[in-house]
């Protein structure tokens, strides 16, 4: 059976170094915020293209700890995409802000920024959400949170130029994207404040929960510190902000580091699977549509994602793939604004039609580094 991420064959690989650091640390006895961590910092700052990071327990984390120090709130709008995971808009409720979703382009599934420019238009005009089935009163635009989708980053140069017109923040969640660039900059870096994850399944994982803050500013870079630590000041014990518990532990950093020394490696071998993948399917003449990277962009591949023609052809296609033992998964089925969670904003079937219409016809398939022409001819041809 082919595995959908294949992470034993890249611990397989290595296996001695992540070993050997992972015994350091459990020697050390400095289980919080050892030595790792601030070296980790120190290299994902180096390879983001950014004068800081910081780490966290979480992508989620991150995302929360980055509107918390921009001070986001009750009756603030952060513009996302319902077209996403459910920890980009759950943050913005949990903190009381109000997420407004923006409908995403058909070929990138990323934001679509012209219909950014008219939410935005839209809710300065009137302080009001208006969705199908509701509207919601009183709400101030304070910022926009773009997905980078599979991997792929979203159009900054455009929503950086807008976030300034309108006097926005720009968070950008690149939990997926990191390893990824958009003329030439770096994921994570493409935005005021990049936030990422290292769930294991990202392209970047460690093994267990983790995530990381990047910025140039240094007073952000001392907020996201004093937040992760229960808004501590000074010293341990002055609390000079609301915080949480937000640290990235020390094993977990030691096993970014020896991760991150392949990762480069790993992110042009995702290009090649990627690249073999697009060539099996065009040869095989399937009626699919292959994932667009545009000119300047470089996709981090946390998913390659296929278009089938309608929820039908989707699940035939699901349906044969099932039968030849290759593992098959939908991001996302459906979209958050028909999730119960947010129901209380109004939203209906018909908001967000190119989302909608996504939603129904997406599958991702296998993806990771180690994935050979091989099996991935394999996988085309379960799919006649
Ligand atoms: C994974 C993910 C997150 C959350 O990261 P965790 O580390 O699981 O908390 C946020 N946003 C997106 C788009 C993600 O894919």
């Amino acid at each position: 059976m082919i595995p959908f991420i294949d992470l034993k064959q890249q611990y397989a690989l290595i296996q001695e170094d992540v070993e050997s650091a992972v015994l350091k640390v459990l020697r050390s006895g400095q289980y919080i915020l050892g030595p790792e961590v601030g070296e980790l910092e120190r290299e994902l700052a180096a390879f983001a293209g950014t004068k800081y990071a910081v780490t966290c327990a979480s992508g989620t984390d991150a995302l929360m700890i980055a509107l918390m120090a921009k001070g986001i709130g009750p009756g603030d709008a952060v513009f996302t995409t319902p077209f996403t995971f459910v920890a980009t808009a759950e943050v913005i409720a949990l903190l009381g802000a109000t997420p407004v979703f923006v409908d995403i382009d058909p070929e990138t599934y990323n934001i679509d920024v012209a219909a950014l420019q008219r939410a935005i238009v839209a809710l300065r005009g009137c302080g009001q959400l208006k969705t199908g089935g509701g509207t919601v009163d009183g709400v101030r635009a304070r910022a926009i949170m773009p997905v980078d989708l599979f991997g792929l980053p979203a159009e900054y140069d455009r929503i950086n130029a807008l976030a300034k017109q309108y006097d926005l923040d720009v968070i950008e969640d690149a939990a997926q994207s990191f390893g990824g660039s958009h003329n030439g900059r770096m994921a994570g870096s493409l935005a005021e404040i990049g936030c990422t994850s290292f769930f294991p399944a990202k392209p970047l994982g460690c093994y267990g929960d983790g995530g990381a803050l990047f910025t140039n500013d240094e007073s952000l870079t001392q907020l996201f510190h004093s937040i992760r630590v229960h808004g501590q000041g000074q010293d341990r014990y002055e609390n000079v902000r609301l915080g949480i518990t937000g640290r990235l532990d020390t094993i977990q950093a030691a096993i970014l580091l020896a991760k991150l020394r392949i990762f480069q490696q790993e992110i042009e071998a995702r290009q090649r699977v990627a690249a073999s993948y697009g060539a099996a399917i065009r040869s095989a003449g399937l009626p699919l549509t292959v994932p667009t990277v545009p000119e300047g962009c470089l996709s981090a591949w946390a998913q390659y994602s296929l278009l089938s023609e309608d929820e039908r052809h989707r699940q035939s296609i699901l349906d044969k793939l099932k039968a030849a033992e290759v593992p098959t998964a939908i991001y996302y089925p459906r979209p958050l604004h028909l999730q119960k969670t947010f129901a209380n904003l109004g939203h209906r079937a018909g908001d967000f039609p190119v989302t909608e219409n996504v939603a129904g016809r997406i599958f991702s398939v296998p993806m990771h580094p180690y994935l050979t022409d091989e099996k991935i001819g394999h996988i085309v041809h379960a799919m006649k």
